[in-house]
């Protein structure tokens, strides 16, 4: 049983196919798919999304891609469906995705920090943790969290020194791996891997985006949660169904996801 915490299913991608991609990760054994919103403009097609789908579960936040023309009301309508939703039938799991992207030029920097730090303060209010977009911008969001003061939460697609990872673990953060760790020549992040202790990873696909390396570059889908389990489980020398008990067991706890049978395997 494995859990993807970074799956963006409402993307247009699946919008011909999503009820037989999740199918698919069902049989795959994938029992728990986080749907992480990118801006207010589709927090409803990720909660219409989670509502139809078993084992998904929403997020629901603003990416710093995302900004756009955005101004305060979008921290105003993250807060009014945060408190609508988690009195609802589907609660969010995660404020996500947020976080900073020094990396695509012309982004205004201090205007995605400001962004970042009010969803940081709207997630601690709300006593969830967060599901962060980190891209040429390890430290400053280490910076951001500290000031803050946040719930733990995942750094998805980490990709940082060993060093960073330590600092985020300091943090009650755990770290994302997927689909650029199954690439030959990413030699850091498999290095990590290989040598982070158990309680430091959780899964992810990312889907449709970072397919790995089997794929050549096509349409990610959570199905191949699996087998990028078992890529990790060589790069540690272990069994497939070790990696699948502790990654379970640690985005289980950190998201508290409702699932009973993952507690009693893991525990
Ligand atoms: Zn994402």
């Amino acid at each position: 049983m494995l859990v993807d915490t970074h799956c963006h299913l409402d993307a247009a991608e699946f919008a011909g196919d999503r009820d037989a991609v999740m199918a698919a990760a069902r049989a795959a054994g994938v029992a728990a798919i986080v749907v992480p919103a990118v801006a207010p403009g589709n927090f409803a097609a990720v909660r219409a999304c989670c509502e139809r789908q078993a084992g998904c579960h929403p997020a629901y936040g603003t990416h710093p891609l995302f900004l756009g023309a955005l101004d305060e009301t979008a921290l105003d309508a993250l807060r009014a469906c945060l408190e609508r939703e988690l009195a609802g039938s589907h609660p969010p799991v995660a404020v996500g995705e947020i976080g900073l992207d020094f990396y695509v030029p012309g982004f205004d920097a201090a205007r995605q920090e400001r962004f970042f730090i009010e969803q940081l303060k709207i997630a601690r209010d709300f006593g969830l943790p967060v599901l962060l977009h980190v891209r040429r911008s390890v430290n400053a969001v280490l910076k951001c969290l500290r000031r803050t003061g946040v719930r733990g939460g995942i750094a998805h697609a980490f990709n940082g020194s060993r060093q960073q990872a330590d600092a985020f673990l300091d943090l009650g953060f755990r770290l994302g791996f997927g689909g650029a760790m199954t690439f030959p020549r990413a030699t850091r992040i498999r290095a990590l891997a290989a040598a982070l202790p158990p309680e430091a990873i959780v899964l992810e696909t990312d889907a449709p985006d970072i397919p790995p390396v089997w794929l050549a570059g096509g349409r990610n889908a959570p199905a191949e949660l699996p087998r990028i389990a078992g890529v990790l489980a060589d790069l540690r020398g272990v069994e497939r169904a070790e990696v699948e008990r502790f990654t379970t067991g640690n985005a289980v706890s950190l998201l508290r996801l409702p699932m009973a049978d993952a507690n009693a395997e893991t525990r």
